[in-house]
């Protein structure tokens, strides 16, 4: 019966135009086991966060950890893996100068230890933020990026940015082309460099600038753009290792205004500063008897550094007097970096010289 099918099934098949269903073929042997298809698993990239406070976690009814904070962005996990790590909670114009120190050693040590880090991000107020950043970009010495970022608004508040601002500043860190740019500050999707950024509204959440520079990129919803490189030494090309440095020297910064005093000059002297500061008007300019003041420091030996309290525009080393009535400014110069940030250098310069002409190379190449 079973072979008269099949020769009724033959002949039909022979016959143009005639369809003939396939007769059932016997049982398919059991599959093979074979290995999955060779797609290896995803590997994202190790981001350590190092929370030290500020208005990102100024949460009302108590401050948010840094768990607290990598929990609250799901989205953290799509770029990388981050683990949290908490230094300090506190505002950052709360942190002293010996946490400063302790922030250095740790990124070092993080970036020492684990070779398969690709960034950090350090978490910090934004007051005071543009000083860590600077003071980190001169004493971590690794091209690995460090990110430092904050918040403008609380977590109790409407419109609170921090968690935009965490997850934009995870993406850059876990950015290889993050490298080797030194320390890059993160917030409301832009990316400054830690050299030139500066808080320019007390309040607007589009406060950090680099006046006259712009910023070096920016955090978009598909990816990281990097636009241009910050010139100047920094972090793994950096001579500064605070390494064994138990307290930085004594700077400490002069406003220059109408009919200022020269006698707080002297008095900070006494008190045991090692260098001064002047934010002066315009591209060097004092007033009042701050001349006093200078001419007394530097018969002591202490170096005194020009800067402009202008926000922006350089200041030159050794300017000569604009007229014979105007004294002559401080003799060290320092650039287009702000009075606070040319406080921070020369704090670090004096760990390692007090000769002038070394100050100045250093006021001039980071
Ligand atoms: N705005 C403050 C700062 O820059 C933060 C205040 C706080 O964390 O209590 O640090």
């Amino acid at each position: 019966m079973r072979s008269a099918v099949l020769a009724a099934a033959l002949i039909l098949a022979a016959l143009p135009g005639v369809a003939v269903a396939q007769a059932p073929s016997p049982a398919p042997p059991a599959p093979v086991a074979s290995a999955p298809p060779a797609v290896a698993p995803r590997v994202l990239p190790r981001v350590r966060l190092v929370a030290t406070g500020g208005t990102i976690s100024n949460r009302r009814g108590g401050r948010l950890t840094a768990d607290d904070l990598v929990a609250s962005v799901p989205a953290l996990a799509d770029h990388a893996t981050v683990q949290a790590e908490q230094f300090a909670n506190t505002g950052s114009s709360q942190l002293t100068l010996e946490q400063w120190l302790g922030i250095a050693r740790r990124v070092n040590a993080l970036f020492r230890d684990e070779p398969d880090l690709t960034g950090i991000v350090v978490t910090c107020g934004t007051d005071t933020l543009e000083e860590l950043a600077y003071f980190l970009h001169l004493t971590v010495h690794d091209r690995r990026p460090v990110v430092v970022t904050g918040s403008m608004r609380n977590p109790s508040q409407v419109g609170y940015e921090g968690q935009a601002n965490l997850l934009a500043a995870v993406r850059v860190a876990a950015d290889p082309a993050a490298a080797g740019r030194g320390v890059l500050v993160v917030l409301n999707d832009e990316i400054n460099g830690a050299r030139d950024v500066t808080k320019t509204d007390a309040l607007r959440l589009h406060t950090f600038e680099s006046r006259g520079f712009g910023s070096l990129g920016v955090v978009d919803g598909d990816r990281v753009v990097f636009r241009r490189m910050a010139e100047g030494r920094h972090t793994a090309a950096s001579e500064f290792d605070v390494t064994t440095v138990a307290a930085l020297p004594r700077v400490d910064v002069f406003l220059v205004y109408q009919g200022a005093p020269g006698d707080l000059l002297k008095a900070a002297v006494d008190a045991g500063a090692r260098g001064l500061v002047l934010a002066t008007a315009g591209a060097g300019a004092i007033s009042g008897t701050q001349n006093e003041g200078i001419t007394y420091a530097r018969e002591k030996g202490i170096p005194v550094v020009a800067t402009t309290r202008a926000g922006s525009g350089r200041i030159a080393s050794m300017r000569e007097p604009v007229t014979s009535t105007v004294p002559a400014p401080p003799r060290l110069a320092a650039g287009d970096l702000s009075p606070v940030k040319a406080r921070i250098l020369l704090m670090l310069a004096l760990t390692r010289t007090s000769d002038p002409a070394d100050l100045q190379r250093m006021l001039n190449e980071y």
